[in-house]
């Protein structure tokens, strides 16, 4: 409804220990959301690919940087009834199509008529109902949007105006499970979510998740997609990069409040070997000041 109070997120996967890029973000987030009043809220995105317990060691790790959130934490694997109720909603309004198309088949596929690159060619968008039935004896469908754009715009903090293309996207997959662009526009939604910071690999994405927003009917987020964090060789930032995480960090010897220090840093919010809270984060947090390229992150950060 509208009138959640004004909120933001940070919406990690439970797939493990969140590393130093994954808590870089959620700094930024809680910068974003606390120096404008706001709610924030953690959203476990658990909809597939889950480690058992790293939500709660996420939660603890952030909580270790000193970041403070508003209850409730909320699960996708919780909430899967509200997002079949909207995914039902869109088809009885006539928005969806079943698709049965593989991977390959949509590679294979040519492309529709001025239909923009990589879009989704429209295989399945007009089967007829015998058609359907045929298909569905050989594969369960995934369900699409029947887009009525081929672009959209959102607005972006650090990005200014971005556009790009919006195809009929999945939102939901043929094993049943909702898809998460489906998902995260339900919640944030839901949450009174109307700023949205994450990571700067999602960019091309919002413009699909924005446009469903409109068609659901919520206020279009404002959103801040940050700098990604890489390891020496230029290449985003994973737990195979070493001592990444705080639980490995502190093995050697860096604290929290180190890593937290660190990642100041590399915002332009600290000096070299300074050592800062959030609180002074929060006082010096500029978002037109922060770097816009890529952080990239060696071992020798932590000496
Ligand atoms: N769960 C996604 C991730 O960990 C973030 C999704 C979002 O912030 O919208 O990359």
């Amino acid at each position: 409804g509208g009138t959640a109070m004004p909120a933001g997120r940070y919406a990690p996967s439970p797939s493990g220990d969140l590393h130093v890029g994954n808590l870089r973000t959620a700094v930024l987030a809680w910068l974003f959301a606390r120096t404008t009043d706001r709610a924030f809220f953690i959203r476990m995105e658990d909809l597939d690919r889950t480690a058992v317990g790293s939500d709660r060691g996420q939660l603890a790790d952030l909580a270790a940087l000193g970041l403070d959130w508003d209850p409730p934490v909320i699960y996708q694997s919780h909430r899967l009834a509200s997002y079949r109720s909207v995914i039902d909603g869109l088809r009885d309004q006539g928005r969806t199509f079943e698709c049965f198309c593989t991977r390959r088949e949509i590679l294979e596929a040519p492309s529709a008529p001025h239909a923009p690159q990589g879009a989704y060619p429209g295989t399945c968008r007009d089967l007829t109902e015998a058609e359907r039935a045929d298909r569905r004896r050989s594969r369960p469908p995934a369900i699409r949007i029947r887009a009525d754009v081929d672009h959209f715009t959102v607005d972006d903090i650090l990005h200014g105006p971005y556009t790009a293309m919006v195809d009929d996207f999945v939102i939901q997959r043929n094993d049943g499970t909702p898809a998460y662009n489906l998902a995260v526009v339900v919640d944030d939604a839901a949450q009174g979510v109307d700023q949205v910071v994450r990571g700067g690999d999602l960019l091309s994405s919002a413009p699909r998740q924005a446009y469903l927003a409109a068609l659901l009917g919520h206020r279009q987020p404002t959103y801040a997609h940050v700098p990604m964090v890489l390891n020496d060789n230029r290449i985003r930032l994973s737990k195979r990069d070493g001592a990444v995480t705080l639980t490995d960090l502190a093995e050697n010897g860096v604290s929290a409040a180190q890593v937290l220090s660190h990642i100041a840093q590399s915002l332009w919010l600290a000096e070299d070997g300074e050592s800062v809270d959030l609180a002074a984060l929060a006082e010096r947090f500029q978002p037109d000041a922060l770097p816009k390229e890529p952080w990239i992150l060696t071992d020798a950060e932590w000496r």
